[in-house]
């Protein structure tokens, strides 16, 4: 069809944000630019974070003009943003250009020990989940589609944005001293983990697409260290993985040391069961010399007994040093599963370390704001339904 006035205007925009530097110098050529405009507009979207064309005052009037009418900057909406009671766990839901809604959420820390003041931001990666593991109220929602590369890399300079705009310092009474303490603003965003909606590796082009653009130097220059991978376990993804040449941490949700307790939760441990899942992963180890974070998720009376934190410990002790547990109590859905209680949580974790398997757990946190992810969503379509 012959591009004509009426039909310009339904063409679809480029959204930059989708593309690495290679590709926006190809797309500036194309347009007759010299190739040397993409480390321009690279600054501006990834360093001084606008959101406008009219802003980029080092590109000439015209071309600023052309990329207002043939490109876009990440086009979503906020449609509802919450922040926790102590402001430290913010959460927004975002329309994306066809109406589907995604949820993000930044993560702030206060300086631990040596360790400084972190800015996480949690990423979806697609709209709903195609795994419909039990205890997720993303995979209770069923499967939109896959996320571009540009609406990964947006909710990242969402945040980024607030915080530059705002930076934001612990406040408080460390560790219980009675002296207020107040540490260094932040303001730019320390780590990623694509912990929100959706399986990563399911939409594996994509989201190393985006975590490349969010890696690059010129741009946001996050490094590869600071992002998290969590996966629910494809194995043949995981093995692409560690090839890359961008090394990024590992997270497998685990959740059960068993195929059988596995298999109750997780549907996916009937295509690939904890044998293939554990060897995947000691050859992801082979290959990348990192170590490897196993989430499991606590579920009183289904996976935190003293038996299965042998059996996990079994499982995990041929990794050595190179698999480290993260217990995680679980978030309330609309599934029946309850957090264990702290005694039984610190039982759960005894067991692992005298086995030698190092391990954590997730602080509880933004209970106030609905903090693991769908849940915003879940209760914003249930309001919108009953309007
Ligand atoms: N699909 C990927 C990443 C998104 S889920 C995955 O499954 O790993 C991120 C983490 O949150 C996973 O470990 C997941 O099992 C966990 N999770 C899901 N529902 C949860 C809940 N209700 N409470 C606590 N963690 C949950
Ligand atoms: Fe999907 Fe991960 Fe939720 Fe499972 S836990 S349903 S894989 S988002």
């Amino acid at each position: 069809m012959p591009i004509t006035k009426s039909n310009t205007n339904s063409l679809k925009k480029t959204d930059l944000l989708s593309l690495t530097l290679p590709q926006l110098q190809q797309w500036f050529v194309e347009r007759g630019e010299p190739p040397f405009r993409a480390k321009q507009l690279y600054g501006w979207l990834y360093q001084r974070l606008v959101t406008d064309f009219s802003a980029m005052t080092n590109l000439p009037q015209s071309l600023r003009s052309q990329l207002a009418q043939e490109a876009s900057i990440g086009p979503m909406v906020v449609r509802s943003e919450q922040h926790s009671k102590d402001d430290r766990t913010r959460k927004i839901l975002l329309e994306l250009d066809d109406g589907k809604l995604i949820e993000s959420v930044l993560m702030l820390y206060p300086p631990i020990g040596e360790s400084s003041v972190r800015a996480t931001v949690c990423v979806s990666t697609q709209a709903g989940c195609a795994f419909g593991c039990t205890f997720c109220a993303t995979g209770q929602m069923g499967f939109d589609r896959h996320l571009t590369a540009g609406e990964i890399v947006a909710q990242v300079l969402f945040f980024a944005r607030e915080l530059r705009d705002a930076p934001w310092s612990a406040k408080g009474d460390r560790e219980g001293r009675g002296r207020p303490y107040s540490s260094a603003p932040i303001d730019h965003i320390t780590n990623i983990v694509l912990m929100g909606m959706g399986e990563p590796l399911h939409n594996y082009d994509n989201v190393l697409q985006a975590l490349r653009i969010l890696n690059n130097l010129d741009g946001f220059n996050l490094g590869a260290r600071h992002m998290t991978v969590s996966t629910v376990g494809l194995v043949p993804a995981i093995r692409k993985l560690s090839q890359e040449p961008l090394q990024v941490n590992l997270a497998i949700s685990l959740h059960a040391p068993t195929d059988e307790l596995r298999g109750q939760t997780m549907p996916i441990n009937k295509k690939y069961p904890l044998e293939e899942l554990l060897a995947a992963c000691k050859d992801y180890i082979a290959a990348t010399g990192r170590q490897v974070t196993f989430e499991y998720v606590l579920l009183a009376g289904v996976n935190d007994t003293a038996e299965y934190a042998h059996l996990l410990s079994e499982l995990l002790v041929p990794l050595k040093q190179f698999a480290h547990v993260n217990c995680i109590p679980v978030n309330a859905t609309s599934a029946d599963f309850k957090s264990p209680s702290g005694e039984s949580i610190r039982a759960f974790r005894n067991i692992l370390f005298e086995h030698g398997v190092s391990n954590s757990v997730r602080a509880e946190r933004g209970d106030d704001i609905a903090a693991a992810c769908g849940q915003l969503r879940t209760r914003f379509e249930k309001n919108r339904n009953q309007q």
